[in-house]
């Protein structure tokens, strides 16, 4: 099978229609990580001014996800809400403005996907107004002002992704859906459901009744988890005879260990997570187990590099017929290791080695599995109440003494 270029001239199908015809659609993977990583966003506020401050390593990180395989290049709107642009003594808002944030994601997305068969999908996540307790309208008034910006820039469809509450995730749907473009949906939420303790079937429902067409799971958890989350999305779905296309965006960490809130309860988060990252190989299993679910729309969240998408796209090749142009230089499960000039490296050059192998993290004394915080907070903690100015010297020092009391119990 040889790699197939980009560029296709004819008209675009859309999301549904794709799905619809029971293509198979790669998503894209994880840009506040990745763009972290390389100095462009700040762990913490993880916004992303980096549409306007440094357009070129937005667009590049797009573009490597395009030749990877990628259907789909998400706007790099993630946490691009007013609210959050101000939260905490963040200076986005003020200087530089949600909209123009917002406008500078959607124009280097679909410059991008211009170069290849990839649609532009507007994106929202959760915000701190529904924390700190603000209304529906209020909420709704919040993502209204994204979906302007998604609506003039005309993207492709929207999707709602990264929510810990069904209840705001739904006020979310709602208020995409009043464009008329067809809404994805996906919940940064594990087995034992939301943190108001709403289960994954039953949030799948609501996501549904609400007007998502494709609903499921992104971030928070490995693939694994997130596979047994949609398993019970799958099946709540199918009890309450409701019909939707099916779609998750895992992390690319190992996340056995997780409770309830995913990764970013353990220790290791956000800065030290890069012994738990998945293989390319971890990630072919993933892409099948996916494919074998009924997961149509596949794709990646924090940690999935374009490396990643790519290994989606070469497992699930016999499916679609083709393999993404990044392919050339990658061989099938590392057959191009034939070239190597150690004969004991070319002794790798197949699917057996790299399926089979149980990599070592080359840390003697670093324990396998960690204890997540588990502060235990929701929606309605005082802890989460947000505000425009910085967080105070005094409210840190109070955070750091109930660290380690809870770290001594
Ligand atoms: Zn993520």
């Amino acid at each position: 099978m040889t790699p197939v270029g980009g560029t296709s001239q004819s008209a675009k199908k859309g999301i549904l229609e794709r799905l619809d015809a029971g293509e198979i659609v790669i998503g894209d993977g994880g840009f506040v990580i990745a763009l972290e990583k390389r100095g462009y966003v700040k762990a913490g506020p993880w916004t992303p001014e980096a549409t306007v401050e440094h357009p070129e390593a937005v667009r590049q990180l797009h573009r490597e996800f395009l030749r990877a395989g990628s259907n789909v290049l998400q706007t790099f709107t993630f946490y691009a809400s007013d609210d959050k642009l101000e939260n905490r003594g963040n200076y986005v808002a003020e200087k530089i403005s949600g909209q123009r944030v917002n406008e500078a994601a959607c124009d280097i997305a679909k410059e991008v996907a211009q170069e290849g068969d990839a649609l532009v999908a507007g994106g929202v996540s959760q915000t701190p107004s529904y924390l700190s307790g603000k209304n529906e309208a209020e909420v709704k008034t919040i993502f209204r002002k994204q979906l302007d910006v998604f609506v003039k820039k005309n993207v492709d469809f929207l999707i709602a992704e990264y929510f810990e509450h069904v209840e705001e995730a739904s006020w979310a749907v709602e208020a995409l859906k009043e464009s008329g473009k067809p809404v994805a949906a996906t919940m940064c939420i594990g087995p034992e459901g939301d943190m108001h303790g709403v289960s994954p079937g039953e949030c799948a429902v609501r996501l549904v009744k609400a007007g998502a067409s494709i609903v499921g799971v992104n971030c928070h958890f490995d693939p694994n988890t997130c596979l047994r989350t949609m398993k019970l999305m799958k099946e709540g779905l199918e009890a309450a005879k409701l019909k939707a296309h099916l779609m998750s965006q895992p992390l690319a960490f190992h996340t056995p260990d997780c409770g309830k809130q995913g990764f970013i309860d353990l220790p290791e988060f956000p800065f030290a997570l890069e012994p738990r990252i998945v293989s390319r190989w971890d990630v072919h299993k993933y892409a099948r187990e996916a494919y074998n679910l009924g997961i149509r729309y596949i794709g990646g969240c924090c940690g999935f590099e374009p490396y990643h998408i790519r290994a989606i796209a070469e497992e699930l090749a016999p499916e679609r017929g083709f393999l993404p142009q990044a392919s050339e230089k990658h061989g099938n499960w590392g057959n191009a290791l034939s070239m190597h000039t150690k004969p004991w490296v070319r002794a790798r050059a197949r699917k057996e080695y790299w399926e089979n192998l149980l990599p070592a993290s080359g840390r003697p004394y670093c324990p396998s599995l960690s204890k997540p915080d588990d502060w235990g907070v929701a929606k309605g903690a005082a802890e989460l109440i947000q505000q425009k100015e910085a967080t105070s010297e005094q409210q840190l020092k109070e955070l750091f003494e109930k660290q380690k009391f809870k770290s001594n119990k």
